[in-house]
């Protein structure tokens, strides 16, 4: 069933990431970590559906996406840049992208964190975040969604790496099996991936190879 909902808000996470508050269809319900499939209610891009993960809390009376911005080809997150306050989306019912099954580790490339961004808030708010870790991986420091709310919320488990700049504080290059074996010492917990496909890839690979499974999600870009 497809529900139209209007803007409320539109706000700068990061020099292409963008954050979209919109209205909540009444009785629409979800679970952290779940998204939808969204499009644009303007001439020509009403069909034009694609999967987003929603950030805002099940309680909450709106709704949040957190959204990369591909500005370098005409597609919907180039047109998702470009509206404001009042115009519409298009939004299908809620589905399942990645679920918490329990404490872990959570690895991310790039927005790829944003289903975990729901299932952080939703585990703070309950005050059950503890024994989760994030390891989050950018190309760059003003790439890194949302520094200072995961910071907040996870302090020391919260790891940061850059694989195109060396910068103090952070770890440099690619999470690999070395990476992992410094910041997780049991394998045997919740593994939780998501990001582009070789991310996903290497990282289950380097995983299954240290003996964890994982649970992980493909973001195509
Ligand atoms: C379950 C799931 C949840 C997701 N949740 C989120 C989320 O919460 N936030 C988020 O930011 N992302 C999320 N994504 C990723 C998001 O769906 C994609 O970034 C988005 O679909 C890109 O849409 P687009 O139309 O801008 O580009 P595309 O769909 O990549 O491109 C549209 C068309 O343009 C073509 N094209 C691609 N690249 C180029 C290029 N360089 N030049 C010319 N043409 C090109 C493609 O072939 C395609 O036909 C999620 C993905 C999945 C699978």
């Amino acid at each position: 069933m497809s529900h139209t909902v209007k803007i409320k808000d539109v706000h700068r996470e990061t020099h292409d990431v963008r954050s979209f508050i919109t209205e909540k269809p009444s009785g629409y319900s979800f679970i952290p970590g779940q998204g939808t499939q969204v499009a644009i209610n303007k001439d020509g891009w009403e069909d034009e559906q694609r999967p987003f993960t929603f950030c805002s809390l099940n309680d909450d009376d709106y709704l949040e996406f957190v959204i990369k911005i591909y500005s370098d080809h005409d597609g919907v997150t180039n047109q998702l840049g470009k509206v404001e306050s009042g115009d519409e989306l298009i939004l299908d019912d809620p589905w399942g992208a990645i679920q918490y099954k329990g404490p872990g580790v959570f690895l991310a490339g790039g927005a790829g964190v944003t289903p975990f961004i729901a299932i952080f808030r939703d585990l703070h708010q309950k005050g059950k975040l503890m024994g989760n870790k994030l390891i989050f991986s950018n190309k760059t420091e003003e790439d890194i969604i949302l520094y200072d709310e995961f910071e907040q919320m996870l302090g020391d488990d919260f790891t940061n790496t850059l694989t195109r700049e060396e910068k103090p504080t952070y770890e440099h290059g690619r999470i690999d099996k070395e990476m992992l074996q410094k910041y997780v010492d049991d394998f045997d917990r919740h593994f939780y991936l998501c990001g582009p496909m070789q991310f996903v890839l290497d990282l289950k690979t380097h995983l299954e190879n240290l003996g964890a499974e994982t649970d992980e999600i493909v973001f195509e870009n």
